[in-house]
């Protein structure tokens, strides 16, 4: 007999309820059928897979193998399972020949409940060859496509790889398989189920928000000290990352926060794989490291403390801006995503995006998906609004973002950018920034002397704003394409666009005041442990010895803390004090394994003496 999803919840992985759609995923799996899911980070994609994989082994001792793009990530599910007391396993490049070997007897024997492995090594001939022997058994239960938004090229995490994986569907056309995502748009959606096959899957759609993170993007002035200003406002000693787009940049900013004091770690392709491995390492199991990398770091980053993430360089799109917000605050806790974006990101990712390789169609696709990020980033408005409208949401304005907060003050640039646009026709496309904007200010500078630039109808016609203020308007139409920058020619400005129709409009065009570029208090919004309310000073006290406790577990098993217990399973047990083991089995988080395995130990830490100094 099937053992029933929510007895497995609870009995494996120590929760009294399903989370969302979880249930009715979880069902329609067992049931037989496909499923597309496609859930925000931190909401419990993993149970999906899980659960099934648990009720289908304990009935006939079948192995569901879950495709996942990175080692780390599986030997953490891994280690999670082991303390949930599932038998998993991995096969990747990381075993030794015995290992392997050992894993792939385990595998053809039945023993395994799930198998974690690479893409490459699922569509490799030996392994397809063992899935038919498995398969032949009836011991094939499922398949599970962990972070199926590798499989669309116009993502940020392309793996190749993963367009051979219809060869599952192909070969065992009877196997349910199960592929999730926290990322996907429309495009992406569509791609997902092409190339996988699973047009015919039920698409799962949780809501894309993420309550608890504040978005916030403030103005780049002196970024390194914005975001030592960001940090130590409010994020001292806690565990963030900080995403650069170049490795000089990584390093750099690492540098920086160090010799202010905090400890930061540097993450990029170009360092020694044995370095990249420490540094994530020290990431993942010691509180309160700061990771500066570039984008090669964090997919499948489980940590679920990370109270911050900061971009010193605007992300290529919406996507990839909101699956690197969403490694901040999985455990539910208040969380910050913090920006901070100038008019040479707008330069830099346009030049980048033209001067490609990739063909006019591709491009097209790839301009269609900065623009709206720069809309993101330019928003006088709910930004949280404007973030789920492009995965298809609607939604009121959030009370928990920048604009929300603090409603930014505008003016009209619409006059001004008229004049901008006028000036760069003016000055025959043939000029960059500084000396556009001298003009427009009426400076008598050498060069435009020697242009004669001051005996033109927009000599001086913008004295009235400040050089800065002109770059707001200049990167707003470049934002909005009506400006290219030629980086050919020394990034001289060109007119691009819908430039006619708007110069000859009235068309308004809203800035935003310089803004104070600081940290405005927020509402601090939890989906956690709010509910649970507050510790008194026992209870933090307890808290900390738990902590300190689940440190040494870790380190002792070698795995990361989370996996031994959450906060939020610590924070329960702080409050609730449980005096017997079956109260303890009520704290969510506590399930059979973990209760047999630290019940006794946690018992004692409860009952401890707070004091117990001579
Ligand atoms: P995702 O893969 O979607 O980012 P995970 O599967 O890692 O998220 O789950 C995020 C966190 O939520 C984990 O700590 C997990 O144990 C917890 N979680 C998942 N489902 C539930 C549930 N039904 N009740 C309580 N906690 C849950
Ligand atoms: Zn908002």
């Amino acid at each position: 007999m099937l053992e029933s999803p929510p007895q497995i919840l609870q009995e494996v992985f120590g929760y009294g309820e399903f989370r969302g759609e979880q249930g009715e995923i979880i069902d329609h799996v067992l049931a037989g059928g496909d499923a597309l899911v496609l859930m925000p980070t931190g909401a419990g994609k993993s149970l999906c897979y899980q659960v099934p994989a648990i009720a289908r082994h304990r009935e006939s001792g079948g192995v569901t193998i879950v495709v996942s793009p990175l080692i780390a990530l599986m030997h953490d599910q891994v280690a999670a399972l082991h303390e949930n007391g599932v038998e998993a396993a991995f096969l990747n490049s990381a075993l030794s020949p015995e290992q392997f070997a050992e894993t792939r007897r385990r595998l053809l024997a039945g023993e395994l409940t799930l198998l974690y492995a690479a893409p490459e090594r699922v569509t490799h001939i030996d392994f397809l060859v063992d899935l038919a022997t498995l398969h032949d058994a009836g011991l094939l239960a499922g398949f599970a496509i962990d972070e199926a938004h590798c499989v669309s090229q116009w993502g940020h995490d392309f793996r190749p790889e993963y367009t051979g994986l219809s060869v599952l569907h192909e070969r065992f056309p009877d196997v349910p398989r199960i592929a999730l995502t926290a990322t996907a748009d429309e495009l992406t959606r569509e791609e997902i189920a092409k190339h996988l096959d699973l047009g015919g899957a039920r698409r799962f759609v949780s809501s894309f928000d993420r309550p608890n993170i504040h978005y916030c993007v403030v103005e780049k002035r002196e970024a390194k000290r914005q975001l030592l200003n960001f940090i130590r406002d409010g994020h001292d000693g806690e565990a963030g990352i900080v995403y650069c787009l170049s490795r000089r940049k990584v390093e750099e900013t690492a540098k920086w926060l160090n010799e202010n004091g905090i400890v930061a770690l540097p993450y990029h392709a170009g360092l020694d794989a044995n370095v990249r491995r420490r540094h994530q390492d020290r990431f993942l199991r010691e509180d309160g490291v700061v990771m500066t990398a570039t984008i090669a770091f964090g997919m499948g980053i489980d940590k679920p403390d990370v109270r911050f993430v900061a971009h010193l360089d605007l992300p290529k799109n919406i996507e990839g801006y909101y699956q690197e917000t969403g490694r901040a605050g999985r455990d539910g806790d208040p969380a910050d995503a913090w920006m901070a974006y100038g008019l040479q990101d707008v330069v830099l990712q346009r030049n980048m995006l033209e001067g490609s390789e990739a063909g006019e169609r591709h491009k097209q696709v790839l301009r269609g998906k900065l623009d709206a990020l720069l809309a993101l980033c330019e928003s006088t408005t709910c930004r949280r609004v404007q973030l789920l409208a492009y995965f298809g949401e609607h939604s009121a304005p959030c009370g928990n973002c920048d604009n929300c907060v603090n409603p930014p003050e505008t003016w009209d640039a619409g006059e001004a950018a008229r004049k901008l646009l006028s000036c760069i026709y003016r000055c025959d496309q043939n000029f960059g920034s500084g000396h556009v904007f001298d003009v427009l200010r009426g400076k008598q500078t050498e060069k435009v002397e020697r242009f004669g630039h001051d005996r033109l109808s927009t000599f001086g016609i913008g004295a009235d704003l400040s050089e800065q203020q002109w770059r707001a308007v200049l990167r707003q139409l470049i934002a909005s394409g009506m400006v290219r920058t030629d980086p050919d020619h020394y990034n001289v400005l060109r007119l691009a666009g819908d430039w006619r129709e708007f110069i000859t409009s009235e068309q308004p065009l809203p800035l935003r005041h310089a803004a104070v570029a600081t940290r405005a208090p927020r509402a601090a919004k939890s989906t956690a442990t709010e509910d649970l309310g507050p510790l008194d000073a026992e209870g933090e006290e307890l808290f900390e010895r738990l902590r300190a406790w689940r440190r040494e577990q870790a380190e002792e098993r070698d795995v990361p803390a989370y996996v031994i217990f959450g906060n939020a399973t610590l924070h329960e047990i702080a409050l609730k004090r449980p005096a017997t083991l079956a109260a303890l089995a009520e704290v969510k988080g506590v399930g059979d394994a973990k209760l047999e395995n630290f019940g006794e130990q946690v018992l004692e830490l409860v009952v401890a003496p707070a004091a117990t100094v001579e």
